[in-house]
């Protein structure tokens, strides 16, 4: 028995929707969330009916989507819904358009979404959502069709007292808007709040476009404080995508110097400080970060060698093994990327002595800013982008403040600090609930 299967009664023709059981298997990423919590238990004790739901997402919606192509076939995409725990709030996650996209994957990033929205005390939980596609093989008018079809596929377990997606991997405003259009046009009202990083036009957020670099910023600025770190600090990226170049641009502003970037196909450095206004329009002309002519001729492999004393890991999951955790020299790392550090590298990294702020608080930006597009939209009144920018700075200013003051109490690192913390608002919700 994996689950039971029932027909979209909106929508006679679409494929079958089938909400599959808890306990099925996982792999090593959701692995990684439970040693987090078996960390959490030893350290701060936790109860073994807290433990067993939290090992566990609330639901998962897998949903098969058929798509008429442009050259007359149809072809069916697979999607999911995950929905790990909302005892704080309503579910929030993204939708990702990936051909890599699995039940699993899914599952995990929901689960992490619940720690994150958590850990900097959003009063919200966490879910995530997902298509089996490679969005470049579709041309617009197939993007659209999938995008509203998956929008009326999900639309029983969405909304904006229920659960909100985002943009992730791969999806963007206009995709949000095509959504938010197909749900209120199921729901016969507007319902901006259904979704969030929709475009301004039709209710999006200032300052949505860059709030995880920029969050990310903010909290990158508290950690360097604390280990005497000055303005002038000199940083490398790792990713020099949406958060990593818009992480650069802010950085230099707040009087950082940015020495090394790379993305996918190469790295440019400069001990002196890359012009990062001119690096940005340096890859939009050639696609790469490669051979900018403001870096030095660079032999290397990547920045993680690089002499800075700020590192921030903006690309992929586990980019820091154990293979290369050794060369790296920065003091502060900065997870700006979601899991770049594999559990045996943060060993090797804590041992060193470094100081790694972890992705469910340093990539929170993303997520507070989506938060404040809810408040905004169940308003109907709109912050100025100096609003927007004055709260996202509280807020993460202040979440450090409270991981770091639990750092303190259980004399440990700020990832376990940053569970702890989260843990302990999700079980006293659940508590308080009657949950357990
Ligand atoms: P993106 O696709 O815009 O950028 C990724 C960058 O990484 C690209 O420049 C790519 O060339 C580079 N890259 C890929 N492989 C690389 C390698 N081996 N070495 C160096 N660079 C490499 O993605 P993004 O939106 O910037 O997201 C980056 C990370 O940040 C992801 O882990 C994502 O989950 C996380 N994140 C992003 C947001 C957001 O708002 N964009 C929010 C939360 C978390």
């Amino acid at each position: 028995m994996i689950g039971w299967l029932r027909t979209c009664n909106y929508w006679p023709k679409c494929a079958t929707e089938k909400v599959k059981p808890l306990n099925t298997k996982h792999v090593d990423q959701f692995k990684r969330i439970i040693q987090r919590l078996e960390k959490v238990k030893e350290l701060a004790g936790l109860d073994d009916k807290a433990f067993a739901l939290l090992s566990e997402p609330q639901k998962v919606l897998e949903v098969n989507i058929p798509v008429k192509m442009d050259d007359g076939t149809m072809k069916i995409f697979k999607g999911y819904r995950a929905q790990f725990n909302d005892a704080r709030g309503p579910f929030k996650g993204g939708i990702r358009f990936h051909p890599a996209v699995t039940y699993d994957e899914v599952k995990t990033l929901s689960a992490w979404m619940t720690f994150k929205t958590a850990a900097v005390n959003l009063p919200l939980g966490g879910s995530k959502g997902g298509v089996v596609v490679d969005p470049k093989e579709l041309s617009d008018r197939e993007l659209e069709a999938l995008s509203r079809r998956y929008a009326q596929a999900i639309h029983k377990l969405i909304g904006p007292e229920v659960d909100v997606p985002a943009p992730d991997v791969a999806t963007d405003p206009r995709i949000m808007a095509w959504m938010m259009d197909e749900y209120e046009k199921i729901v016969g009202r507007h319902q901006p709040g259904v979704i969030t990083g929709k475009p301004l036009s039709i209710g999006g957020s200032a300052a949505r476009s860059y709030s995880t670099a920029q969050g990310g910023a903010f909290v990158l600025d508290e950690a360097a404080k604390k280990i005497g770190l000055h303005k002038g600090a000199t940083v490398a990226i790792e990713g020099f995508g949406n958060a990593g170049s818009h992480m650069a641009l802010i950085l230099q502003k707040m009087g950082y110097k940015i020495t090394a970037v790379s993305d996918s196909r190469g790295t440019a450095v400069n001990c002196m400080g890359l012009d990062v206004q001119g690096l940005i329009e340096h890859k939009e002309q050639t696609g790469s970060v490669r051979n900018y002519v403001g870096g030095e001729k660079f032999v290397g492999s990547h920045c993680f060698e690089q002499d800075t004393d700020i590192l921030i890991p903006a690309a992929l999951e586990n980019s820091i093994t154990q293979e290369n955790a050794e060369i790296i020299k920065a003091k502060l790392i900065v997870e700006l990327a979601n899991g770049p550090i594999t559990p045996e590298a943060d060993e090797i990294l804590l041992q060193k002595g470094k100081m790694i702020v972890p992705d469910i608080l340093a990539n929170a930006g993303g997520v507070m800013v989506s938060y404040f597009e809810q408040v905004q939209n169940a308003y109907g009144y709109y912050w100025t982008e100096h609003e927007v920018l004055a709260k996202l700075e509280g807020g993460m200013r202040k979440s450090f403040e409270e991981i770091w003051a639990v750092k303190e109490k259980y004399q440990t690192d700020l990832r376990t600090a940053a569970y702890i913390l989260a843990t302990e608002r999700i079980v006293q919700a659940m508590r308080d609930r009657g949950w357990i």
